[in-house]
């Protein structure tokens, strides 16, 4: 395989010469070591990073509750002085600290990177090793992000998601391992980073990033990397990191697209310049519904480290002023320039024109942006009970209407999770987004709404929705006096599993 020893010819005799250096440093470092130790009592065994660091024990949790669902900033405990030095060891030459600061381990595990001309080095890794970095979400792009950022020597590392790993996350969030299914994602990701590279901190945060806790957590890092999958929390970082100051090198992977650039660093603009609101539409694109190819998140994640190591060493053009557009089934890379600052009109960092200059004023707009946040989040508006039905009782009704009477039973879902699995047989598939204009079809199956219809998707949102649309148009076409029956199967699929069929799929 291929090294940086073997690449060019000039290049080889610079690198030689700067291989020949950092053997002598070794050796000399070693040297030192060896009359420490010498001088030392006898506990101290001479290697001031393992001395400091001990392994194998148990991770530090930042404990939150574990379903996410109240993340007070009581819980945070921000980096100690301690946590700072224990990679940042400083070897002494007698009275004179060495100008590398780097003790042998680190400059064996770093080497290539400190052989680089440019922007590394030893000062470029004393400035990685000095750093702290906040990556918020453990899933497919946080996965290569935080293998990359850990083994790079990013001194301290936060690692945010109070979510649980799950067999179907495992074919794109490579950092957790089939074993740690049912593990916190943060904890699993820690165990995978200390296994990779144990001479940095990793500390695992089992809470929901909130507009009570973001701030305090942000301004205890360096740069923070948002490797979310939803909008409200992209919102609520970007907000944060700009009330805070602090970089944000954000990704995004839906299908078979990804996205990255770097918000709020240099003067550039922040996600809200960009976006000013959430869309309404926003929380229909989630991985977890519309599918995405593995490597997908994972390029943007190796990508989104570069960034960071660019940011934190101020190395090169970082994506402050352009946005990289990923298609991968094209293989095609798309810089755009992003818009100038919009100096008057960005809500949060237009200075004193901003409508944003706290983590309320940014809570209070999101909830006033319309719309699902995320599919997880998104509540829909209450239905009447009349309108519903458990899953329970409607397994009981199928059983009985087999013999007796039949109804229609339409999945609202994307085609995509239709061809996955159904409820059964008779599902007819009408996704929630064709409804409106299948409501003749509808009308005809039913045999002119005579026929009972119930809706189903995954999770009992879209239903809901369904449900109301299809209402709507009985009461706009027929007599009121005869009122048909049309039901949202409660919760879905996944109540569906969890009440009746516990066999059922789960994707
Ligand atoms: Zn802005």
């Amino acid at each position: 395989m291929a090294t940086a020893d073997d690449d060019g010819r000039g290049v080889k005799t610079e690198q030689e010469t700067r291989v020949q250096e950092l053997e002598l440093e070794i050796a000399r470092l070693s040297e030192e070591n060896a009359a420490l130790k010498r001088s030392s009592s006898q506990t101290q065994n001479g290697d001031n990073h393992k001395k400091k660091r001990p392994r194998g024990e148990e991770l530090p949790v930042a404990k939150g509750t574990s379903n996410g669902s109240n993340g007070g900033s009581s819980c945070y405990q921000k980096w100690t002085p301690a946590d700072t030095n224990s990679t940042t060891t400083t070897t002494t030459n007698g009275n004179q600290t060495h100008k590398s600061s780097l003790t042998p381990n680190q400059i064996e595990r770093y080497s290539r990177q400190l052989l680089l001309q440019e922007g590394f080095g030893v000062e470029g890794q004393r400035k990685l090793l000095a750093s702290s970095v906040l990556v918020v979400g453990a899933g497919g792009i946080g996965s290569t992000v935080l293998l990359y950022l850990a083994a790079s020597g990013i001194g301290r590392i936060s690692v945010l998601d109070f979510d649980a790993v799950e067999r179907s996350n495992l074919h794109r969030q490579i950092i957790h391992k089939e074993q740690n299914v049912g593990m916190n994602k943060a904890v699993s990701a820690c165990q995978a980073i200390q296994n990779l590279n144990p001479s940095i901190t990793c500390r695992p945060l089992t809470i929901m990033l909130t507009h009570d806790n973001a701030l305090e957590i942000i301004q205890d890092h360096d740069a923070i990397v948002d490797a979310s999958d939803n909008p409200k929390t992209r919102y609520l970082v970007n907000d944060a990191c700009v009330l805070a100051g602090k970089p944000l090198i954000s990704g995004s992977a839906i299908g078979t697209e990804g996205q990255l650039s770097v918000y709020n660093w240099k003067n550039g603009p922040c996600y809200r310049c960009l976006y000013p609101k959430p869309s309404i539409t926003a929380g229909a694109k989630s991985c977890s519904d519309n599918g995405v190819l593995g490597p997908v998140p994972g390029l943007i994640g190796v990508l989104q480290s570069l960034e960071v190591l660019k940011v934190l060493t101020d190395t090169g053009n970082s994506m402050n002023e352009r946005m990289l557009m990923y298609d991968s089934l094209q293989c095609s890379f798309m810089t755009l320039k992003k818009p100038k600052k919009q100096s008057t009109a960005c809500p949060v960092c237009s200075g004193e024109n901003a409508t944003i200059k706290s983590m309320a004023d940014s809570a209070q707009d999101l909830q006033a942006a319309r719309g699902p946040a995320s599919c997880d989040m998104y509540t829909p508006a209450p239905l009447e009970p009349e309108y519903q039905i458990s899953c329970t009782d409607y397994h009981d009704l199928q059983q009985q209407r087999q013999q007796q009477q039949q109804h229609v039973l339409l999945d609202v879902r994307v085609k995509e999770q239709y061809d996955l699995c159904a409820l059964n047989d008779r599902a007819i598939n009408i996704p929630l987004a064709s409804l409106e204009e299948n409501m003749e079809r509808v009308a005809k199956l039913s045999e002119g709404w005579t026929k009972p219809v119930y809706c189903y998707c995954r999770r009992g949102v879209l239903s809901v929705e369904a449900t109301k649309l299809l209402n709507d148009y009985v009461t706009k076409q027929n007599d009121p006096s005869n009122k048909p029956t049309i039901k949202n199967i409660k919760g879905g699929l996944e109540a569906w599993r969890k009440q009746v069929d516990k066999s059922f799929p789960n994707y």
